[in-house]
């Protein structure tokens, strides 16, 4: 895990992103976080990302995740991103790399059973975990579908899948989240620069999905 592919995409001089400083272990006693971001760029995703050794592995997700077991969630792995990037929100400048609109769409911390097995799940290529979100909640599963012989590109394709438990829901529709878990926000509002104190969305954060 690193972060040389993340941070040679971007020109921080243009791009309010962070760059991350150097993977630290002063967060290792702590449970992992996981972040899931809204991304209006060419196309609208759902970048979904665990913190594992040190930084933010990622996933893009273009129909975002469900609490539905039915539906499997195609999930491309994208460049590791730092763990500053979990309170991202905001635009990135035309031209930059992802440009466009990035809302927190939800957060919190995760585990995995064994504990601190994720490093090891994902090599393995099947992941096994929880997530203690504010919209997302429960057990689920990454699977690793690329086959070596597809090449590099194959290698990154997973599934993301919502197990049966007590949070499954299928009757999910994601268009019905759309606020944002820092600020309230919709996407529209954090586009359109709505500050947070204005933001007619801010009680959402309250409200239980
Ligand atoms: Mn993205």
């Amino acid at each position: 895990m690193a972060l040389e592919e993340y941070r040679k995409k971007r020109n921080f001089k243009e791009t309010p992103e962070p760059t991350g400083k150097e993977k630290g272990s002063s967060r290792s006693a702590k449970p992992p976080i996981f972040v899931v971001q809204k991304h209006q760029a060419t196309a609208l995703h759902y970048d979904f990302r665990l913190e594992i050794e040190g930084v933010l592995v990622s996933w893009a997700v273009p129909k975002g995740p469900s609490l539905n077991p039915a539906e499997k969630r195609l999930a491309i792995q994208t460049e590791d991103h730092p763990i500053e990037y979990a309170n991202f929100e905001g635009v990135i400048p035309k031209g930059q790399y992802g440009a466009g609109t990035v809302m927190v769409w939800d957060n919190g911390t995760y585990d995995t059973e064994p504990q601190d097995s994720a490093p090891k799940q994902l090599a393995q290529g099947e992941l096994k975990f929880t997530l203690h979100g504010k919209k997302l909640r429960g057990r689920f599963v990454l699977i690793r579908t690329g086959l070596k012989s597809s090449g590099s590109r194959g290698q990154r394709s997973w599934l993301l899948i919502k197990r049966q438990d007590g949070y499954a829901d299928r009757s999910w529709n994601i268009d019905r989240y759309d606020w944002s878990v820092l600020t309230g926000r919709s996407l529209e509002e954090v586009a359109a620069g709505v500050s947070v104190d204005e933001g007619p969305g801010r009680l959402r954060i309250q409200e239980s999905p």
